[in-house]
């Protein structure tokens, strides 16, 4: 099959290069609930970016050469002899990770702590690819009205987008004030969960017009250009408290102590974005009573949530669609900043 394999690391992101369309072989069916995905589309991460940052290499057993691509989604090609829950032919979206299902953390529901799981994409061959090899678990049914390269981001970005906003929408009531840091790829996902799931007002804040712009159009009551004193603004838009929820979609550079700052004293601060530090005196954290929640991708209910609210029109995706020989356009168009929202390659 032909893949865009990366070969090398590039600490500094400077090369022309991140990966080689290449061929490779198709991967195979070993395993009883091994499943090989035909690859409809795969998303573009900034996840993927940090990989060939080398960032994920002291903390996932990643060897090269490797092939991206951890937001997959497409039909059945084949199964092994033990899966029962998917056919050939069927339109799926794939959950990104692969787990057994024995351990308590699986059985409890809770996929992304699951013992023994493998992460395609990240320490597995992913998806920029023609083939994917996941398994049964991983694997939820698409309605008829979605296609797999409009929903393929939807696994990660959307999963984890969801998963902060659904925390946020559950503790969120009427008259109270959400901020959305970060209106673009996976925030124009949480601005639209958010504004299905609750009564909040949504406050967006960001660099880029046009991210505040869409974020207008899908659910934003209001949005303010991030610069140096946008903590003022947010404190004044919330009647001079800051806002029971602060969702960080950057959580690097000045966002953090400035999501932190905006965050209402016993109001939550969501981490989703990475690659700063969060530095709060603990006497801060004792009079303020400010809870701080890290978000890790989601579960596979959630992942089914999602979708049910993607079959209903109520949280769609900004796609832009590449080739898959032409990854290393859309790599270099995502740490440019060219488009909003989602990247999607299609081989
Ligand atoms: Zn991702």
């Amino acid at each position: 099959m032909k893949a865009a394999v990366m070969h090398l690391y590039d600490e500094k992101l400077e090369n022309s290069d991140w990966v080689v369309y290449q061929d490779v072989p198709d991967p195979k069916i070993t395993n009883p609930s091994d499943v090989i995905i035909r690859i409809g589309g795969a998303g573009v991460c900034r996840t993927d970016l940090h990989v060939i940052e080398g960032i994920w290499r002291d903390h996932s057993d990643l060897t090269l050469p490797h092939i991206l691509g951890h937001e997959n989604a497409g039909w059945v090609e084949e199964v092994g002899n033990g899966v029962n829950n998917v056919k050939v032919g069927d339109k799926v979206i794939v959950h990104p990770l692969m787990t057994k299902g024995y351990c308590l953390a699986c059985r409890r529901g809770n996929d992304m702590h699951a013992e023994d799981s493998i992460f395609p994409g990240i320490n597995a061959n992913g998806g920029y690819a023609e083939y994917l090899l996941t398994n049964d678990r991983a694997l939820v049914k698409l309605p008829d009205n979605l296609d797999p390269k409009a929903v393929a981001p939807h696994t990660d970005a959307g999963l984890t987008a969801y998963r902060a906003a659904k925390q946020a929408a559950g503790h969120l009531l009427p008259g109270e004030y959400v901020v959305v840091i970060g209106g673009g790829g996976l925030g124009h996902i949480g601005i639209q969960v958010l504004a299905a799931m609750c009564a909040a007002e949504i406050i967006v804040v960001d660099r880029a017009e046009a991210a505040l712009e869409l974020s207008r159009k899908i659910g934003a009551h209001h949005t303010v250009k991030a610069g140096d004193g946008w903590v003022d603004e947010i404190i004044a838009l919330t009647g001079g408290h800051g806002a029971e929820a602060v969702i960080d979609f950057v959580g690097e550079g000045d966002a953090v102590q400035k999501g932190l700052a905006s965050t209402r004293n016993q109001g939550s601060y969501y981490i989703v974005g990475y690659g700063g530090k969060v530095e709060i005196p603990t006497i801060d954290m004792i009079t303020s009573e400010k809870r701080i929640i890290g978000c890790l991708v989601g579960t596979f209910p959630e992942l089914v949530e999602l979708m049910a609210l993607a079959e209903r029109g109520l949280v769609k995706l900004d796609t832009h669609e590449y080739k898959l020989s032409d990854a290393n356009k859309a790599l270099h168009d995502l740490h440019h900043g060219k488009y909003t929202g989602r990247a999607v390659l299609v081989p």
